[in-house]
């Protein structure tokens, strides 16, 4: 075994195999894999080989169907049969409500390049002989859909890496892992010890373990999974016969079922209620090839179903039950990326689908580490989309929920009960006793809308029994004053002497001034958003950001990363330290005067001032914006004062009529305005140009922030896309975000996001479409549960246009 190593890749199942075949093919060949036993020693070599195009993801859904492209290739290049046979699928409804969400797949697939069709449940019958159409209303068929020898395609990986250069290491267990002062890592092993520039945690059932070895505790939890293998059955001999092919794969979402031929007869696997976690807390290291104990009972209510959905399965017997273990996130979507605060250890971990995903993360993985980024957008994989609240006993309890709702629908507006409440903020019962219907972001509960006694949200891909409500929520920011909680935004505080030259190249924006605000574009070497904040100088050298909650990992491993090695430059992630709260609307200055002794007039305190103010007894800090695009304030308040300021606002506004309003009427209020997000307009992906970010982009500025190159270049060549707000003449639903955008007659772009714009009373999506057409006003249409509805494009806000309100 080699001493030196720029990698070192721990684990031998199929996403470790990936990642070594991608860093080889991509260049890096001084690239070691170890494997404590045999390859596929973990979750792999029992797989049952499923491997399909479908992701809630549309950017994970690319990945997979890159997946599913490259197994030719290492076929040919290692000379190892994977065994692959793409039978093509059909995925089952039995309900209405599952056929509507099995429409938005088809359309998604439109500009993913996923071959979906629509079909009749009998013509689903005609392709998959074995299933009674009377239990199904519709079906979508994937042509892309099959299945493979999980052992095959590991070798496969592992042998053209090889083939590349790369080395693998057999029956070497990595015992521990040591940061040494110099930055390099010393593996560990049974067999002696590698320095290494770089370390990939490809441990799978024993990612934990490996994490451990860094001090790290990873949200991952391994799940028993069944699935059983009929004797030969004569329906399928007869199908195989008469057709000369193989019956093709099903996946009966309403059985919580997958099926696909197995030899001469079928493979059933269950996604079963009663599930149960594996190893909770330690992993075994003595688990190898080794099956676990079936348990008929447990899975007995989805055979039911499936025997009778699949009426050929009543007459035959079963010939083997496979039991085996394999790991989960507590979404169900990988862990994949470089560890905050851990440089040159990466995780590609938690792959709960490695035969759909493996090449993807490792492509993804191999990319980030070579060039510096992912080179997709891969954030519902990265791993800092969660944070140190997703403690074992929480992932314990997602996983599990996950696991039994694998193929259960989640309508839009479902918010899932597992792991909760886990964070709140001392205005939580307040808020509960109005009325709150509460969802989460980043483990924190958020009031999304506030319901009247006995009204909650009805479950539904159409507008629901929270429309009303939302709308008076938004009539009170627009006609008086509206009150909400908005501690879910990332905060951090900037410090030190080198602050503001630090943040002068860190950012896109031009630096504000002291008691001054700024919309900050981020930006990465490629030119492209990492993110967009709003950036405050509170004077003294003392800077702060609000930014996207969710993303506050994620932003906090770029920024730590790009920190100088002085010591100048200090930043800390308040979370839950700082609270917040915001008043807007037409009155919302007239309240904040009323709780004030500061000057608040317009001239004292103009649009983008920020200042240290108490609100009634509580010491806040006030700046004068609001994502509502009205007049408008955010507090930012010390958890110990947010009550006290909650209610000293509450009881000053009754006078104003003021309402409280939570994130769907924000999302309302904020689409009138073309106002866009982190993660559903803002991503790695686009351009500041395409995203309409550009005029907050100082590109004339003298420091030469990141990316500047080539946003000058973006600038000059003019992008390929641009962010466009379309009004749809919808009927009874809005969109949600991924929805294709039509023009003329085919599929041109997607939407990010959308929904009601109540004051306006408009349905409103936004979304990307190619910069040739976005100028054009008609021709657009948008999908929405398999019906194209016309679209207007708005090129202005639909309300205040002109910014007077919030500039008041
Ligand atoms: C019953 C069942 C059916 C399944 N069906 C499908 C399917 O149809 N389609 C699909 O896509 N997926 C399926 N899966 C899931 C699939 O098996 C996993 O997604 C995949 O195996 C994950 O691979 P991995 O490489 O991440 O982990 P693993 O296969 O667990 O590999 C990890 C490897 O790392 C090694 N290792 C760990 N720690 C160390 C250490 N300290 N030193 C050295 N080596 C170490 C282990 O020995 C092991 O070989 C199924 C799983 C089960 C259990």
């Amino acid at each position: 075994m080699k001493s030196h190593a720029k990698v070192v890749v721990i684990g031998g199942g199929v996403v470790g195999c990936s990642v070594l075949f991608h860093l080889a093919r991509h260049g890096w060949t001084d690239v070691v894999l170890l494997e404590r036993d045999e390859l596929t020693s973990g979750s792999t070599w029992h797989a049952a080989g499923g491997m399909h195009t479908i992701n809630g993801d549309p950017n994970v859904a690319k990945l997979q169907k890159y997946t599913i492209s490259l197994y030719k290739e290492i076929e040919e290049l290692s000379g190892q049969a994977t065994g692959v046979h793409l039978t093509g699928g059909v995925l089952l409804a039995a309900t209405e409500a599952r056929l509507d969400w099995l429409r938005g797949v088809v359309a998604k697939g439109r500009y993913l390049g996923i071959d979906l069709e629509e079909i009749s449940a009998k013509e689903a019958a005609e392709l998959m002989p074995l299933l009674d159409p009377s239990q199904f209303v519709g079906a979508v068929r994937n042509r892309e859909d099959g299945h493979l020898d999980p052992s095959g395609v590991t070798h496969a990986y592992a042998k053209a890496a090889r083939k590349l250069g790369a080395e693998v290491e057999r029956f070497t267990k990595v015992e521990d892992i040591v940061r040494r002062p110099d930055g390099l890592w010393r593996v560990i092993t049974n067999k002696g010890e590698v320095v290494a520039e770089h370390v990939v945690n490809a441990g799978g059932l024993w990612a934990r373990e490996v994490g451990r070895m860094v001090g790290l505790e990873l949200p991952v939890l391994a799940m028993e999974h069944m699935y059983l293998i009929t004797e030969d059955m004569p329906e399928v001999a007869a199908w195989n016969q008469k057709t000369g092919t193989e019956i093709i794969h099903a996946v009966d979402f309403d059985g919580e079922l997958y099926l696909r031929q197995e030899r001469g007869g079928m493979l059933m696997g269950t996604y079963e209620k009663a599930n149960k976690p594996w190893s909770e807390f330690q992993t075994p290291w003595n688990f190898g090839h080794e099956l676990l104990e079936p348990d008929i009972d447990r899975i007995a209510p989805s055979l039911e179903v499936g025997f009778r959905h699949f009426p050929a399965f009543q007459n035959t017997g079963i010939k083997q039950i496979i039991n085996g273990p394999f790991t989960f996130a507590p979404d169900g979507n990988p862990l994949v990326g470089p560890v905050r605060g851990l440089p040159g250890f990466w995780v590609a971990c938690g792959v709960m689908a490695g035969f759909s995903q493996g090449g993807g993360v490792g492509l993804a993985l191999s990319n980030w580490m070579i060039e510096g980024d992912p080179g997709a957008d891969i954030w519902a994989m990265d791993v800092s989309r969660y944070g140190d609240w997703a403690t074992m006993a929480y992932t314990n309890a997602k996983v599990r929920e996950n696991y039994s709702r694998r193929f259960s629908i989640r309508f839009p507006n479902e918010e899932l009960p597992a792991g909760r409440p886990l964070k709140t903020t001392p205005v939580y019962d307040l808020l509960s006793a109005k009325g709150a219907q509460w969802g989460v972001s980043y483990g924190l509960e958020v009031p999304l809308w506030y319901a009247p006694e006995g009204v909650k949200d009805e479950f539904s891909w159409r507008r629901s029994s929270d429309f009303s409500h939302v709308a008076r929520e938004v009539a009170a920011v627009r006609g008086r004053v509206g009150l909400a909680e908005i501690s879910n935004f990332a905060k951090y505080k900037v410090t030190g002497e080198g602050a503001a030259n630090w943040l002068d190249r860190l950012l896109a924006c031009k630096l504000p001034t002291p008691g001054r605000m700024t919309l900050a574009p981020m930006l990465k070497d490629d030119g492209r958003l990492i993110g967009d904040f709003t950036l405050a100088n509170l004077g003294d050298g003392e800077w702060f950001i609000a930014g996207s909650g969710i993303a506050e990992q994620y932003h906090m491993r770029w920024f730590e990363a790009h920190l100088p090695v002085d010591g100048s430059v200090r930043i800390e992630a308040l979370g839950p330290k700082l609270t917040g709260l915001a008043i807007a609307g037409p009155e919302a200055r007239e309240l904040l005067a009323k709780v004030t002794r500061a000057d608040v007039s317009n001239a004292a305190f103009p649009f983008m001032a920020i200042g240290k103010m108490d609100i009634g007894m509580a010491p806040c800090l006030v700046g004068r914006v609001s994502y509502t695009g009205d007049l408008g304030y955010e507090m930012w308040v010390a958890p110990e004062y947010q009550r006290a300021a909650f209610q000293v606002l509450m009881a000053a506004g009754e006078q104003f009529g003021i309402g409280l309003f939570g994130s769907r009427a924000l999302n309302a209020l904020r689409l009138e305005k073309n106002y866009g997000s982190w993660a559903r307009e803002y991503r790695p992906i686009y351009g500041p140009l395409e995203a309409g970010l550009d005029r907050f982009v100082a590109y004339g500025k003298e420091a030469d922030f990141i990316g500047k190159q080539a946003a000058l270049a973006e600038r000059k060549q003019g992008g390929r896309l641009r962010l466009r707000t379309f009004i749809v003449e919808a009927d009874d639903a809005d969109v949600i975000g991924d929805e294709p955008i039509w023009f003329d007659g085919a599929v041109r772009g997607w939407v990010t996001s959308g929904g009601y714009a109540h004051h306006s009373k408009k349905s409103v999506a936004i979304g990307y479409v190619p910069k040739e057409i976005a100028d054009e006003s008609d021709g657009f249409e948008i999908e929405l549960l398999g019906k194209r509805h016309a679209a207007r494009m708005q090129p202005v806000p639909l309300f205040d246009a002109n910014f007077e309100r919030m500039r008041a």
